[in-house]
C-alpha cells in the first residue's frame, strides 16, 4: 500500500461518518436544516465546538449568493477552512528537523501510557534505520518493568541498541547514560522513552523535567524535539492530557496516534489549533509502516 492509500485507509471511519452527510446535500441549497446536519456531522468529527462554530460561519457566508450551493462545494470549502487552521501551526517534518539538527538529535517521547509511546518510537527507529540513519533507544520508563522488557523486544527485532537500566532506577540517570552512550558511538538519533503513568501525576511532571534539566546540562539544547504521543481514540481527553504536558515540560511536537480506530480524527484539527503545537506524525495502525508524517492536505482530502 502506498502512503496515501494507507492514510486514506486509516481515516475510512471518519470519512465514511462525514462524507454521507455532504452526499445528501448534493442538489440542495444551504437551507437551516441542511446547515444543522453539517454541523452535527462536524461536531461529530470531533473538531470542537470553537472550530465548528468558524466552519459553519464561513458556510453561511459564503454559503449565500450561491457560491456554495450543493454538497460538492460546500464539502470543499469545509476542507479549505480546515487546512487554513492546520496550515497556521503546521511546522517542518521531523525528517527535516533531524536533518538540520545536531548530532545526536534527542528526541523525548512524553504521553500517557497506552497511547503508543513505545510502538510510535520503534516505527521511528525503523524508519531511521531505512534512511540510514543510527537510531539509539532508552528506556526510560523505569516505573514498570513490562515498559523496558517491550523496548527490549523491538530493539533486538530492529537489531538497534538499547539503553537501560534495572526497573525503579532514576529516569534521568538513564537518560543520562543514554546521552553518553550516543555521544560515545556517534549516534544520530537517540529515542528517550518515558512513563506515562497518570495516577501519580505531580511525580510524573517532576521526573519529566528533571529528564529535560539532565538532557539540557548534558547537550547544548537538548533535548531538540521533546514529541507528545496522544491517542485519538480518547478525544477530547487528548487535548486535556496535551496541556498537562504542555504545561510541565513544553511540548514541541506532537504524534496522534491510533487514528484507524476512530470515527473522530477530526481531534487532529481541535488539538492543533488549541494548542499552536505542529502534528508532525500521525499512527495509522499497528504494524511499523502505519506512522506518517503528517501532511495537512492530504490529510483534510481523506478526511472529508
Ligand atoms: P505506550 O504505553 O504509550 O508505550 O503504548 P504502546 O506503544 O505499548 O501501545 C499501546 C497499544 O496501542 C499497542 O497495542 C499498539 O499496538 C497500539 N497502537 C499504537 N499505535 C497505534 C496506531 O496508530 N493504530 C492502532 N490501531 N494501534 C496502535
Amino acid at each position: 500500500m502506498g502512503w496515501l492509500e494507507r492514510l486514506n485507509t486509516g481515516l475510512a471511519k471518519t470519512r465514511t461518518a462525514m462524507r454521507g452527510t455532504f452526499d445528501r446535500m448534493i442538489g440542495r441549497t444551504p437551507d437551516p436544516v441542511l446547515l444543522e446536519e453539517i454541523e452535527a456531522a462536524l461536531l461529530s468529527a470531533d473538531l470542537g465546538v470553537r472550530i465548528v462554530e468558524r466552519l459553519m460561519e464561513a458556510l453561511k457566508t459564503r454559503g449565500r449568493g450561491g457560491e456554495a450551493g450543493t454538497g460538492e462545494p460546500l464539502r470543499r470549502l469545509v476542507q479549505e477552512e480546515i487546512l487554513a487552521i492546520l496550515r497556521l501551526t503546521q511546522g517542518p517534518t521531523l525528517g527535516r528537523l533531524i536533518e538540520q539538527g545536531p548530532r545526536p538529535f534527542v528526541l523525548l517521547v512524553v504521553g500517557v501510557n497506552g497511547v503508543g509511546k513505545t510502538t510510535t518510537i520503534a516505527k521511528l527507529a525503523q524508519r531511521f534505520l531505512q534512511e540510514g540513519k543510527t537510531p539509539l533507544l532508552v528506556a526510560g520508563d523505569t516505573f514498570r518493568a513490562a515498559a523496558i522488557d517491550q523496548l527490549q523486544v523491538w530493539a533486538d527485532r530492529l537489531k538497534v541498541e538499547l539503553v537501560r537500566h534495572r526497573p525503579g532506577a532514576d529516569p534521568a540517570a538513564v537518560a543520562f547514560d543514554g546521552l553518553s552512550a550516543a555521544k560515545a558511538r556517534h549516534v544520530d538519533v537517540l529515542l528517550i522513552d518515558s512513563a506515562g503513568r497518570l495516577h501519580t501525576k505531580t511525580n510524573l511532571m517532576d521526573e519529566l523535567r528533571k529528564v529535560k534539566r539532565v538532557l539540557s546540562q548534558s547537550a547544548a539544547g537538548a533535548p531538540h524535539e521533546v514529541l507528545l504521543v496522544l491517542d485519538a481514540t480518547v478525544g477530547q481527553n487528548a487535548l486535556a492530557q496535551a496541556r498537562q504536558f504542555q504545561e510541565a515540560v513544553g511540548v514541541t511536537g506532537l504524534a496522534v496516534t491510533k487514528l484507524d480506530g476512530t470515527a473522530r480524527a477530526g481531534i487532529v484539527v481541535a488539538i492543533s489549533e488549541e494548542l499552536k503545537l505542529p502534528v508532525r506524525l500521525v499512527g495509522l495502525g499497528e504494524s511499523v509502516d502505519d506512522l506518517q508524517d503528517f501532511q495537512a492536505d492530504a490529510f483534510v482530502k481523506a478526511l472529508l
